[in-house]
C-alpha cells in the first residue's frame, strides 16, 4: 500500500522488519528486494507522490518547486557557491534527473578494492547486478530522432573535431522529445525509480508512505530500536500525524546529504568519517548562440556526450533547460535578457562535468539545525573545469557557432576560436565560474577499514548491526559519470546480503 497525508487519519504506528528512510535510487531498490525476499518493508518519504497526471500540470518553474528540496536551492558553500539541486519525493532524485545512465567504471571499483579494502565488487561481481537494474529501468540509448537539434549540433562538433562522442544510454520507454526530463516526465517514459522498484515493492506487501519523515532515531544497547517522525501536510508543511517506527532493521537511503545529516543529528556518530570526504561532480553550462534555429527545448535535453577527455575526468554531456528556467539563469535582467529572449530558438547549451580528484566536502548540522554542505575545490580539478569548457567551446565553434558564453564573470563571450586562448592566458579565478552540480556522494563510504570508512562492503554500519546505508552516500570517490546505475545495484546486491544474514542481522538476541 502506498499512503500518502490525505490517506492518514491518526498516529502511524509500524513494527516491520525493515524500515528505509528515503525512496530515492537506493531506497526504492533495497524495497523491491528486501520485500520481494519476503521481508515486511516500511519505507518513509519526507516528499510527495507523484504520478504524471500531476506533472503535466506543472510548469517547469512550478514543478521545481513541488519535486525538488527548498525549490532546487540547496547550496554547497565555499570559495565560490554550488548549487547542488536534490529531489523530495517518492522516486527521490530520479523522479527529477535526466535518465542519463552509466555503470560503474571499471578503474573506480578497482580503486575502491586498493584503496580502500572493498570487496566483491569488481566489474564481474557486479555484472549481474547492473543486468538487473538496467532490465528493471529498462536502459536504452537515446535514438536520433528524439535526441533533439541541441545534441546534434554538438556531436556535428565534435565529430568534425574527430573527438569521441555518442548518444547517451537512458531509462525510458517511448520518448517523446518533450525536454522536460528534469521536471518530472508528463509522459512516464522516463523511469524514475516510483515507476519500477516502487511498484513492484508495493505487489510484494511493502508499505510506503509519502509526506513522512523521519526525525528521530533511537539507539538501544547498539541497536537501533525506533524512528520517529511527522506526517506532513503537503500545501503548508505542517505536522499532521506522528510517526513511529519499531523496525528490526534500519536502513537509512536519505542521499549523500541527508544520510550523514540525520545520523549526525541523532548522535550516530558512527566514525569520523561520517559527513566527510563529500563528491559533488562539479560542472559548468556553456552555451552558444547560431545562425540556425536549435530550439534546445525540444528532444532529450541530454541526449548525448563526448567522453574524449573521460580518462583525464573531463566528461561532457548535453543539457538544455525551458525558457522560463534558462533566461532568469543567462541574463536575469536588461537589454541582455531581452536579446537572449528574442533568440532563444538559436540557442544551445552543453555541460562540462568533472570529477573531484582532489576536491573535496562535508556535510554537518548547521547551527540553524539544517544541513550545512561546504566543499573546497582544488586547483588541480579547476583547472581541468578549466579545460573542459575550453573543449566545449571549441566544439561549438566547431559547429558553426556565432558565439560561445563561458559562463565566466568577466570574460566576455566568444566571438570566435581565437578568444579560447584566453582561459589559458588570463587568470580565471575560482570565483567568476558559475557552477553547479547534481552528483552529490561519499558522505558515508564504504570500505573494511574501520579507522577509514563508515560502513562496510554491504553497506552495513561499522558499530552497528542493525543499521545498513543504502545510497550515494557509501561510494568512496567520484565516479567520474552519473550516478544512478551504481546506486541502485550496489542497493540490489546489498539488499541480497541482507536477505542472505537476515537471521543474524534481524532476529537480535
Ligand atoms: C537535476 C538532476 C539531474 C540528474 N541527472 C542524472 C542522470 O541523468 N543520471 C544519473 O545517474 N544521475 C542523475 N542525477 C543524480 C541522481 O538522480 C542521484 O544521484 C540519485 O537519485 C541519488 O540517489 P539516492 O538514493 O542517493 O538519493 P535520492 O534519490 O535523492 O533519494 C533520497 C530520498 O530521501 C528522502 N529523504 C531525505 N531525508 C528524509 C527523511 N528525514 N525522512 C524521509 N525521507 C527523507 C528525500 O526526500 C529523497 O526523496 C541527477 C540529479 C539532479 C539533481
Ligand atoms: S524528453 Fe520528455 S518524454 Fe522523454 S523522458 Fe524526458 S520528459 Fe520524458
Amino acid at each position: 500500500m502506498l499512503f500518502t497525508y490525505n490517506d492518514i487519519t491518526k498516529d502511524v504506528v509500524e513494527r516491520p522488519d525493515v524500515c528505509i528512510i528515503g525512496s530515492g535510487a537506493g531506497g526504492a531498490a533495497m524495497a523491491d528486494v528486501l520485500s520481494g525476499a519476503g521481508l515486511d518493508v516500511v519505507v518513509l518519504e519526507e516528499g510527495g507522490y507523484y504520478t504524471k497526471d500531476r506533472y503535466s500540470t506543472y510548469k517547469p518553474a512550478v514543478a521545481m518547486k513541488i519535486l525538488y528540496r527548498d525549490y532546487g536551492g540547496t547550496i554547497a558553500f565555499g570559495k565560490n557557491p554550488i548549487m547542488l539541486p536534490l529531489g523530495k519525493a517518492v522516486g527521490g532524485t530520479t523522479v527529477i534527473n535526466s535518465g542519463t545512465c552509466f555503470r560503474t567504471p571499471d578503474s573506480i571499483l578497482k580503486d575502491w578494492a586498493e584503496r580502500y579494502g572493498v570487496e566483491n565488487a569488481s566489474s564481474k561481481d557486479m555484472e549481474p547486478y547492473f543486468k538487473q537494474v538496467e532490465k528493471k529501468i529498462n536502459v536504452t540509448q537515446v535514438s536520433p530522432q528524439v535526441l533533439g537539434k541541441n545534441g546534434l549540433v554538438f556531436k556535428r562538433g565534435a565529430d568534425a573535431l574527430g573527438m569521441s562522442n555518442g548518444m547517451l544510454m537512458h531509462n525510458m520507454i517511448n520518448c517523446h522529445g518533450c525536454g522536460r526530463c528534469a521536471f518530472g516526465c508528463p509522459h512516464d517514459a522516463k523511469q524514475a525509480v516510483h515507476l519500477n522498484f516502487i511498484p513492484s515493492a508495493l505487489e510484494h506487501g511493502a508499505r510506503v508512505y509519502a509526506n513522512a519523515r523521519a526525525e528521530n532515531i533511537t539507539v538501544e544497547a547498539g541497536r537501533v530500536t525506533r524512528i520517529q517522525g511527522s506526517i506532513i501536510n503537503e500545501q503548508t508543511g505542517n505536522k499532521l500525524f506522528g510517526l513511529n517506527v519499531f523496525p528490526k532493521l534500519l536502513v537509512v537511503s536519505a542521499g549523500a546529504i541527508y544520510t550523514p545529516y540525520i545520523l549526525e543529528k541523532n548522535n550516530i556518530n558512527l566514525s569520523p568519517e561520517l559527513g566527510r570526504n563529500l563528491t559533488i561532480h562539479p560542472a559548468v553550462r556553456i552555451t552558444a548562440m547560431f545562425d540556425e534555429i536549435i530550439e534546445g527545448y525540444k528532444g532529450v535535453p541530454q541526449g548525448s556526450y563526448v567522453d574524449a577527455y573521460a580518462s583525464e575526468g573531463i566528461m561532457l554531456e548535453g543539457i538544455f533547460v525551458p525558457p522560463e528556467i534558462g533566461l532568469p539563469i543567462l541574463a536575469p535582467i536588461g537589454k541582455k535578457n531581452k536579446e537572449i529572449a528574442m533568440a532563444y530558438d538559436h540557442l544551445a547549451a552543453f555541460g562540462v562535468m568533472v570529477s573531484d580528484k582532489n576536491s573535496y566536502g562535508r556535510v554537518k548540522v548547521g547551527i540553524d539545525k539544517r544541513p550545512f554542505i561546504t566543499y573546497h575545490f582544488d586547483p588541480y580539478d579547476f583547472k581541468k573545469l578549466v579545460k573542459g569548457i575550453a573543449i566545449a567551446s571549441e566544439i561549438f565553434f566547431a559547429a558553426g557557432a556565432k558565439t560561445v558564453n563561458p559562463s565566466i564573470y568577466g570574460i566576455r563571450e566568444f566571438t570566435s576560436p581565437d578568444d579560447i586562448a584566453q582561459l589559458f592566458t588570463k587568470k580565471v579565478p575560482l570565483t567568476s565560474v558559475e557552477m553547479m552540480a547534481f552528483h552529490p556522494l561519499g558522505t558515508a563510504r564504504m570500505g573494511e577499514t574501520k579507522d577509514h570508512s563508515v560502513v562496510n562492503s554491504y553497506g552495513k554500519a561499522h558499530g552497528l548491526d542493525n543499521l545498513f546505508i543504502s545510497d550515494g552516500s557509501i561510494f568512496p570517490s567520484s565516479l567520474g559519470v552519473n550516478p544512478q546505475v551504481t546506486i541502485m545495484s550496489f542497493a540490489i546486491r546489498n539488499a541480497q546480503y541482507i536477505v542472505e544474514n537476515k537471521k543474524a542481522l534481524l532476529n537480535h538476541g
